[in-house]
Order: structure tokens, then sequence, then C-alpha cells
């Protein structure tokens, strides 16, 4: 009898091909299947060719040719597509089955999707999945979530396939029921905008402020990747900051200052808004990218508006290593911010989160991955209730130690005119959180003299609500 496959795919895009074929590479056969059947036959004739693939021109098909209990996962676009496969599939399953999208669903549908599917006695997991094309070939970070009984089945195969950190562990581990995998990838993205964007602001500096090179840059950048901000983001900036093209040129300074952002980052700022979390550093990130979009607007407003002239007189060392304390400043509160989120998250919709093991699945693999996630996952393995990473003995050191660098970098930029929204808003944050009093009290006055809104004072216990009549008027 023909072998049967240890997990079906429906979808052979960039993410799908790379993943089965990192699958096979493990010793996995997986039945394939996609909407355009002629791309199941391109693939069996093509990167699939002579390897451990089933290709299947219907779901019928596709799920008859899996060992039980089926798996069969789905990458392909998000949204609607994602519903419309799951309805195909439900005649074609049976009770114990499960169900895995893999694509960049947003957390509320793939809890909705949990539910439906479960309701039809079958499984349900959503899973992050990232690190890009490359990732899925070679090792990507997974985020899986969804239906618990499920995860025993596809153990094996994730933590197969994913990235692994030096000492062999795999970036990939249960995140928690119902949306938590897509959710903590979502929030991945998020930091992966906050991390951008500050690197961008480090880059705006030494170009307007201290008038360096490129090539200049790539040095810092280089050296930079062999201390504690040692990352795929400062990686990469580095080669991109080196790249020449074919005549020499320097092609980053050609390219067009408009950032795109397909909804990852915007979800993360508007679920901490709905959470009421104060998320500044992605949130401003989101935003900065808003303001790039803005292109025609500036160039319109830099004719009219002026502002400081850019002088620069201190010691261009100097500020360079304040630069990268700003950053390892800004990234240590941006996680902060993150893990708060999530932690907020999981007690709203019941999920039991493994923060350690997030940090460890981010550690290879993704787009975020550096030096800096061993150190999370120390902090959390110290102590697993940790409130926030700022009150974790490591982390607090690390951000005294550099919050005078990180000042001199935010107040030089604000005095010559250099927008850096993510550095700031951070160093706002930080100092909002080591506040013991904050000026809430007069805002909370304001609140009841407009609106009778009341207040708790400070002489009185908690819980206690107070009115007065602010001017006297009966
Ligand atoms: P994609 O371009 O997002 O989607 C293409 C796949 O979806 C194809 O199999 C396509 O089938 C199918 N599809 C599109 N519209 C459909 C519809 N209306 N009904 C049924 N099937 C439909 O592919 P991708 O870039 O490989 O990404 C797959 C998923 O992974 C997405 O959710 C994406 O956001 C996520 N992701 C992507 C990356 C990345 O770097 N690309 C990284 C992480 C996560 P046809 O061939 O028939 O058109």
């Amino acid at each position: 009898m023909k072998k049967l496959a240890d997990i079906g795919l429906i979808g052979l895009a960039v993410m799908g091909e790379n993943l089965v074929l990192n699958m096979e590479s493990k010793g996995f056969t997986v039945a394939v299947f996609n909407r355009t059947v002629e791309k199941v036959d391109h693939f069996m004739n093509g990167r699939g060719a002579g390897k451990k693939f089933i290709g299947t021109h219907s779901i019928e098909d596709l799920c008859a040719s899996l060992e039980r209990p089926r798996k069969v996962m789905m990458l392909v676009k998000a949204g609607a597509p994602v519903d419309d496969f799951i309805d195909m599939l439900i005649p074609h399953l049976e009770p114990g089955d499960i169900i895995i999208d893999g694509g960049n669903s947003h957390f509320p549908d793939t809890i909705r999707r949990t539910k439906y599917v479960e309701s039809k006695g079958l499984l349900y997991i959503g899973t992050g999945v990232s690190g890009g094309e490359e990732g899925a070939l070679l090792g990507p970070s997974m985020m899986p979530g969804g239906s618990p009984a499920a995860w025993p089945h596809v153990k094996e195969i994730f933590q197969a396939v994913a990235a692994k950190v030096e000492d062999g562990s795999p970036c990939c581990d249960w995140v928690g029921e119902g949306g938590a995998g897509h959710f903590v990838k979502m929030v991945h993205n998020g930091i992966e905008y906050g991390d951008m964007q500050i690197i961008n602001e480090a880059y705006h500096m030494m170009k307007e402020l201290l008038g360096m090179s490129n090539d200049e840059m790539y040095e810092v950048f280089k050296k930079w990747n062999t201390e504690e901000l040692d990352s795929y983001l400062i990686e990469i900036t580095r080669d991109i900051l080196g790249y020449k093209d074919e005549n020499g040129e320097e092609t980053v300074d050609f390219i067009l200052d408009t950032a795109g952002q397909k909804g990852t980052g915007k979800w993360t700022g508007v679920s901490a808004l709905d959470l009421g979390i104060p998320l500044t550093l992605i949130g401003e990130s989101v935003f900065a990218r808003c303001l790039s979009a803005q292109k025609d607007l500036r160039v319109q407003a830099s004719k009219v508006i002026s502002g400081p002239e850019v002088d620069f007189k201190g010691d261009k060392a100097q500020l360079i290593d304040d630069l990268k304390m700003a950053l390892y400043g800004a990234k240590i509160i941006s996680y902060a911010q993150g893990y708060n989120l999530m932690m907020e998250a999981a007690a709203e919709y019941g999920w039991n989160l493994n923060y350690g093991g997030i940090a460890l699945m981010w550690r290879g693999g993704c787009i975020i991955r550096s030096a800096f996630l061993g150190d999370i996952k120390k902090a959390f393995d110290n102590n697993p209730e940790l409130p926030n990473l700022l009150l974790d003995p490591f982390f607090k050191g690390k951000v005294e130690a550099a919050q005078a660098g990180w000042r001199r970098v935010c107040a030089t930029a604000l005095e010559n005119g250099i927008p850096v929204p993510a550095l700031t808003s951070a160093l706002c944050y930080f100092d909002g959180f080591r506040s013991e009093r904050l000026p809430a009290n007069l805002l909370q006055a304001q609140r009841d003299y407009f609106g009778a809104h009341t207040y708790e004072r400070t002489d009185k216990p908690r819980g206690e609500f107070y009115h007065t009549n602010w001017t006297g008027r009966g």
C-alpha cells in the first residue's frame, strides 16, 4: 500500500513551498495541494521532484493521503481564503483531525476559527511563522496556539523544522489556547517595527547631525553587531550601508523615503489601545511610517517651515557611544512594553503564556532574533511571575547604565530638530514608569470639574470616590 503522508499542506506560494521542502528534508512525507492545481504539478516536477511528496489535485485527495489523525496546514493569503479552506476541509476530516493555519492571521480570527473548528469535533492550530522565505526553508521561528490537544500530534514535525539556538533548543513551543500563537506573532511583528525604527533614528542622527558617510556608518554597525546590540537587524543594516551597485553607487541613498506597513504593527498598537497598555515605542514606530508616507505634504512643509540649524560641536565618538546606549535602553523598553501587552492579553483572553519560552522562540529564525533574547529568557527563568522586565535586576541595571547616554542623544536630537520619536517616547515611558507620582491628580480634577467623574484621595482609602463643586455654583 502507498505510504500515507505525515502532514498535508495547502498553499504552494513562497512560504508553503519552502516550508514543505524543510519538512521533507527532516524526513517527513508531505502531501501538497494548491488552489491553482497546475502549481502542484509544477512543484512536483520542479523543486519537489524525486522527493517524499504526494501531489494532490483536490481537497478530497489531499485528505485521503494523510496519516491519522490527519494534519492539514494552510499557508494561504490571510483572510477569507482561510475560512473558505476550513469549510472545504471539514467534510473530509474526522474527529481528532487537525487543521493548522500558518499564515499571518489576525488573532481574533484565530480565536473564532478555533471555536468553530472545535465545534465540529476537530482540532485547530493557528501558528505564527516568522523568518520569511529563508526561515521557512532553513528553520523558522514558530509560535503555535489553538486547541491544546493538537500540540502533541504536531510537536515533532514543528520542532524538527524550526530554527535551533546554540544549545539545540528549537525556536518553537506551545504558546497557548485559542489565538495565543497569532497574538504572540503579532507582538513579534510590532517589536520588529520598533527595532527597525530605533535603528533608523540612530542612522538619521549619524547622517544628518554627524555628517557620517555610509562607509563610516557601516563600521559603526559592524562593531555594534559584535556587542550587546548583536542582532539580525543590526547585521542587515550594516550590509545595506556597505552595499554598492555595479556602478559603485550606494543604493540606500537612492531609495524613496516612504515606508509601507502591512498591518501587523497597526494591529499591535490597536490591541494595546484596546487593552489599555502603554505600548509607546511600537505605537510611535507605526506613526513614524505613516508620517514618512506623507511625502508630498512633507516636501511642501519643508519649503515653508523652518527649524533649528543642525549644529553639532560635541564629541562625535562620544555621541556614537551614546547612540548605542540609546538603542539598548530603548530596546529594553520596547520588550518591557511588548511583554506587558502579552501579560494583559493573557489575563483578558485566559491564556497561560510561557514568557521565557516566547523569548526562546524569538531567539532564532526570525527577524527580531538577537543575543538580547537570551537575557529575557533568563529573566523569566529567574522569576516566572516577573510583572515588568524593568523590574528584573539585570535589565534594571542595564537601563540605568544606558540612561545618561540615551538622555544626551534625545536632548541633542531635539535641540537640532532631528525627529527621534521612538527613542524619546521610550525614555518618557521609562521616566513615567519609575515615578511614584505622576500629574494625573490634576487630570482627575479636570475630569471631575467638567464631567463630575469623581476622584480618589491620597488621604482616604482607595475605592472611596469624591466630587468637588469646583465653581461653587449650585
Ligand atoms: P500569499 O501570496 O500570501 O498567498 C498565496 C497563496 O494563497 C497561494 O497558494 C494562493 O493560491 C492562495 N490564495 C490566494 N488567494 C486565495 C483565495 N481567494 N482562495 C484560495 N486561495 C488563495 O503567499 P505567501 O507569501 O507564501 O504567504 C502565505 C502566508 O504566510 C500569508 O498569510 C502570509 O501573510 C504569511 N507570511 C508570509 C511571509 C513572507 O515572507 N512571504 C512571512 C511570514 C508569514 P493560488 O496559487 O491559486 O493563487
